[in-house]
């Protein structure tokens, strides 16, 4: 793969600080464009196919269900017997869900059938239990039975040669279930995309470690490594790199030799400690440096040896605004899927937003569930350093480059982040 020429040269290689900032959706595309996905495939057990990629189609060798069954409990029988409002039928024997009945059921005869349970041969439809009345062998049905009622055919949910999934499919919970009824004990995925990453920054500390004057915790790596951890990506963290070229080059070339992708954090603004867009001009190259995104302008893609590379910016809340809309998709991609699109929707705001004409936001905000419908909180503190704000947030609010300020109850677009198992209160 080859990544672009330079869009914005380094800010160390003459020009480029006003060069104008790429739009989010054209760095999207010129990212995913520069993304060839991984084709290397290996064979896992099936659990650990969760949150992987397939790497080839499934078909199904069996049908599911394999035999045509009940779906309630109560009594096999011939819809024809049943057809008037009082019926009696002589019971003959019972198949339960495990144990079929090896009989045929003849005209004027039931079998007694649980939700599972295996329909006889001769019968068609299955009554309800609560519509019947049993003693001894002789069996009651009130009301009439329509042929087919309460009986799931074999085959209903995947017949047997039928495709079941196609590669590039991403494994989710139900999948790894709908692989399991089709009997399948491995899966074939691709490999997981290699991913590298570091922070730069002299005051960045490593927890644990104390904080001399001036000195923040390293808070990128762990924000970082939650994405990528929940991506099933495999994880290379490289540690926080000084703000010294030499040290970079060397860690953009380790990474480069052995990874799929390098993310960074910090360093790729304009200030004099700033280093990494010049060092990716002299290892590798720099597709595009600037994206007209608030938080989050100095973005820098591009690639070092065989990884993609993503220059991301210091600012934590950066780092996640960031990572959620080009480097995900990209990573996406990578493993041998299509990455979906963010899902927007559209809700009042509860109080007015601040925004100027200029770059497309991602605000923090909350949705609220009220009587009136969902509705979203902008939150109060949207400075890109205030990582709280993240934690707090469930959704971006979304305004788009050429809006202004919007006022309480206007409609907004939100674009959630987060799917809560907990809805953040005790
Ligand atoms: P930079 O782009 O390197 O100038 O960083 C911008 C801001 O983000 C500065 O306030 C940095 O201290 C802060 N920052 C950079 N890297 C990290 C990090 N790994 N964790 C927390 N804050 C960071
Ligand atoms: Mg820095």
């Amino acid at each position: 793969m080859t990544v672009e020429s330079s869009q914005s040269p380094a800010p160390g290689c003459g020009g480029g600080h006003d060069t104008p900032a790429l739009a989010l959706a054209d760095a999207r595309a010129r990212v995913l464009a520069a993304v060839a996905a991984l084709t290397d495939t290996e064979t896992v057990a099936l659990r650990a196919a969760l949150g992987r990629v397939l790497g080839e189609p499934v078909v199904s060798q069996i049908n599911v269900p394999g035999h045509t069954n009940s779906a309630m409990d109560g009594y096999a029988l011939r819809a024809a017997d049943a057809a008037g409002d009082d019926n009696r039928l002589r019971l003959v024997g019972k198949s339960f869900a495990g144990a079929p009945f090896d009989g045929v059921v003849a005209a004027g005869e039931c079998v007694r059938i649980m939700t599972g349970g295996v329909v006889p041969d001769g019968a068609d439809s299955v009554v309800m239990q609560e519509r019947t009345a049993a003693s001894g062998d002789d069996v009651r049905i009130q009301g009439a039975v329509a042929k087919g009622d309460n009986v799931r055919p074999a085959g209903e949910d995947l017949a047997r040669g039928a495709s079941v999934f196609d590669a590039g499919r991403h494994i989710g919970a139900a999948d790894l279930g709908v692989l399991a009824s089709a009997g399948a004990t491995e899966a074939v995925v691709f490999r997981r995309p290699r991913v590298a990453f570091f922070s730069t920054g002299d005051e960045l500390k490593g927890v644990g470690q104390p904080l001399a004057p001036g000195d923040i915790y390293d808070s990128n790596r762990y924000s970082l490594y939650g994405m990528l951890a929940e991506l099933g990506v495999e994880i290379v963290d490289m540690g926080v790199i000084p703000d010294d070229p030499d040290a970079l080059e060397a860690a953009f070339r380790e990474a480069g030799d052995s990874c799929d992708a390098l993310i960074t954090s910090g360093g790729v603004s304009v200030g004099e400690a700033d280093h990494v867009v010049d060092v990716l001009g002299r290892v590798g190259d720099v597709g595009f440096w600037r994206v007209a995104i608030k938080p989050g302008r100095p973005l820098t893609f591009g690639r070092v040896g065989k990884a993609l590379f993503f220059g991301l910016p210091g600012n934590p809340v950066s780092v996640m605004v960031t990572f959620l809309q080009l480097v995900r998709p990209a990573l996406v991609k990578l493993a041998g899927a299509v990455p979906a699109l963010p899902l927007q929707m559209s809700l009042a705001t509860l109080a007015a937003i601040d925004k100027k004409p200029g770059r497309r936001e991602y605000q923090r905000g909350r949705m609220r569930h009220t009587t009136r419908g969902t509705v979203v909180e902008p939150l109060g503190h949207q400075g890109s350093g205030v990582l709280s704000s993240m934690s707090t947030a469930d959704c971006f609010i979304v305004l788009d480059a050429d809006s202004g300020p919007a006022a309480a109850g206007a409609m907004v677009q939100v674009e959630p982040f987060a799917q809560p198992v907990w809805n953040g209160e005790r």
